[in-house]
């Protein structure tokens, strides 16, 4: 069991069958092999349980792999996240390529199709800047922000399943709302110094002080925005605790 897995299967019981890195070998007719395993197997007790995105995305693509057996499968991008998710070996896929999905959204059931030897899912993870297949167990972990189910953040949740448009807000729910370098918590957050001289002036305006983030009352524009998140001169921030403004 692993916080990501059980986001992945709402808590049901699973396992850890085999972990990303390089496998140990085996013997098999040709001889000693060994290979690297480029992905995290989850075994589910043989049950063909549910899988469920960890957050808002879209499903990339889904189809079966006849090239590796006849393997189904879902790739699912994560905007907020920054990566995109395999689910591989599926017994069925439930969703279609370019659905909108959210934590509640059935992607598919887990199987053994393609090469598997027992029902289990195997996890696969890219970021969406480029790049291979990264460890998933170890990048959760070191994203710890990213969608804790049990801990959402104070004054940011991963994402509110919200839409928003560019145009002009102001923040009227939060006392001070993080500003990020991009549009999700798993991003950093900017200091006072760190935000256009604008917002730093409507922020000692509006306090007295100096604060890091965008304050109750304060104005500002968004230019592009990504699930409930909207670009701002300064940064990024969480359109939830904004009002927009006619
Ligand atoms: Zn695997």
């Amino acid at each position: 069991m692993s916080e990501l897995s059980n986001l992945i299967f709402h808590n049901k019981s699973n396992y850890i069958s085999s972990p990303y890195g390089p496998r140990k070998s085996m013997n098999t007719s040709k001889g000693k092999t060994s290979s690297f395993h480029d992905g995290v197997d989850y075994a589910t007790y043989s049950v063909k349980l549910a899988q469920y995105p960890v957050t808002d995305g879209v499903v990339l693509s889904c189809g079966t792999d006849w090239a590796y057996g006849g393997a189904k499968y879902v790739w699912v991008k994560y905007d907020s996240l920054g990566v995109k998710m395999l689910h591989y070996h599926l017994d069925s896929i439930c969703v279609k390529k370019g659905q909108a999905v959210n934590k509640n959204t059935v992607l598919g059931y887990t199987g053994k199709t393609g090469r598997a030897t027992g029902i289990h899912l195997h996890l696969g993870l890219k970021k969406l800047s480029g790049g291979g297949y990264i460890d998933p167990e170890k990048w959760w972990r070191e994203n710890p922000s990213v969608g804790s189910p049990t801990s959402p953040r104070k004054s940011e949740k991963p994402s509110s399943g919200k839409k928003y448009s560019p145009g002009n807000y102001k923040v009227t729910k939060a006392n001070v709302l993080n500003v990020r370098s991009g549009p999700g918590t798993k991003y950093k957050k900017l200091t006072f110094k760190q935000l256009t001289t604008d917002a730093q002036e409507k922020i000692r305006k509006i306090t007295g002080k100096e604060v890091n983030g965008y304050v109750k009352g304060i104005k500002f524009s968004v230019k592009e925005t990504a699930l409930n998140w909207g670009r701002t001169p300064s940064g990024w921030v969480c359109l939830d605790y904004c009002e927009v403004r006619k």
